[in-house]
């Protein structure tokens, strides 16, 4: 069974009932998630971790040893001396987020605060096969790689490459995405590692974009929705730890079957979900009733300027996944239900749709569904920071252990 993945958690300071080796990590994991969120002088945070004066200080020394914090002499003010603040040195390391779909490739680089610093997009490589996809992967990374250091802001140290899923994250490999047949069986994880001479984690798109939206938000448990081109997947995050399922495959939202004599999907089952809503079902849609080809952009543009046949386009796609999000929200009872699209940002338009299918069949106990606080996510990409989010909480967790020097990242 797999474990759920921590994501972004600010664990509990410990300092008993535990292992030296577990209080220390979850200590230094705690003091950084602290200062990342702010920097802050020393009494601040011994208090905010509940430790000693004399624990903090230790755990601070190891800490300014890594060149991972920094802490600036105290500054002389008019009585007595300022408290010197710390903070989490942002140019210590840098990441890869990088966000794979049959349509394209953006790989995004990252300081240790997780500020984006430059993106690259890439066409699609599909139907050309798993080596030439792997290859441009690789030199896309190489090319952030090398601007890391013309940008002096540390090596690049760790990358998590998201895809669609199913995938198995622990092997790293892509277990048959119907619609990326390039990646199915393939060992991104380790096939990457090889190349880049890095640590690699490999996450579902959704995970990922959850795991960034977990920054934005104090929603301890949500079901977070993401439209790409042909797919909808769901995050379902509990407690603020992404749930996987047993193996690895919850979430898979867009192939709830809502007709199953409905329109045949690539999955081998009927009625899915994302033959109604996702950015190419929509297109698909808007297409057989107007006999005209726009794009989700296009169609985008004209439903928020008021054209009518753009808009029942959309009410119909929200239509479909309110009643596919009435099992979720009776089956998980969230705080928050998350909606985002990768490429263009149109979820708004889905929401009147969806918040009427939720008041009306969701579980009536407390009017649940007219009730659920939805949010729109307007990031264009919300994948590849997301991506650098799972990479860097790793870091910070201590699971991905930082080079002393960046001389000992060795580039492939
Ligand atoms: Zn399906």
């Amino acid at each position: 069974m797999l474990e759920p993945t921590s994501v972004h958690h600010v664990p509990d300071a410990i300092s008993r009932g535990q292992r030296p080796g577990d209080v220390r990590r979850v200590n230094r994991a705690t003091a950084l998630e602290l200062l990342r969120e702010r920097p802050q002088g020393r009494a601040e945070l011994a208090r905010a971790m509940g430790l000693s004066k004399a624990a903090l200080g230790g755990l601070i020394s190891d800490l300014t040893l890594e060149g991972l914090v920094l802490e600036h002499p105290p500054t002389a003010i008019a009585r007595g001396r300022h408290p010197a603040p710390l903070q989490v040195n942002a140019r210590r390391f840098s990441v890869l987020g990088i966000h794979l779909v049959p349509h394209g490739l953006e790989v995004g680089l990252y300081d240790a605060l997780g500020t984006q610093q430059e993106v690259l997009y890439a066409p699609s490589q599909i139907g050309e096969g798993f080596e030439r996809v792997l290859s441009q992967v690789i030199e896309t990374s190489h090319a952030l790689m090398i601007r890391a250091k013309k940008l002096r802001i540390g090596q690049v140290i760790a990358l998590t490459i998201a895809t669609p899923g199913p995938l198995d994250s622990q092997r790293g490999v892509v277990l048959g995405a119907p619609k990326f047949p390039d990646l199915n069986g393939m060992n991104l994880k380790h096939r990457l590692e090889q190349a880049l001479n890095l640590p690699v984690r490999l996450e579902r798109d959704v995970n990922a974009a959850a795991m960034g939206h977990l920054r934005q938000t104090k929603a301890s448990s949500f079901v977070y929705i993401l439209i790409t081109g042909p797919g909808i997947g769901a995050s379902v995050v509990i407690n603020r730890t992404v749930y996987r399922g047993t193996h690895g495959f919850a979430g898979e939202f867009g192939h709830i079957s809502l007709d199953p004599k409905g329109i045949a999907c690539p999955c081998g089952n009927r009625g899915c979900l994302e033959r109604y809503a996702s950015s190419e079902a929509i297109e698909n849609q808007y297409k057989k009733r107007n006999r005209k080809t726009l794009s989700i952009a296009e169609m985008t543009q004209r439903a928020r300027e008021g054209n009518p046949q753009a808009q029942a386009v959309f009410d119909e796609a929200g239509t479909a996944i309110g009643l596919a999000a009435v099992t979720l929200v009776n089956l998980f009872d969230p705080s928050q239900l998350v909606l985002a699209s990768s490429g263009t940002s149109f979820t708004d338009l889905l929401i009147p749709s969806l918040k009427r299918q939720l008041a009306k069949h969701a579980y009536p106990y407390l009017n649940l569904g007219a009730q659920l606080n939805i949010e729109n996510v307007t990031l264009e990409h919300p994948v590849a920071p997301g991506a650098a989010e799972c990479v860097l909480e790793a870091i910070y967790q201590g699971e991905i252990a930082i080079p002393k020097s960046n001389t000992e990242v060795v580039m492939g």
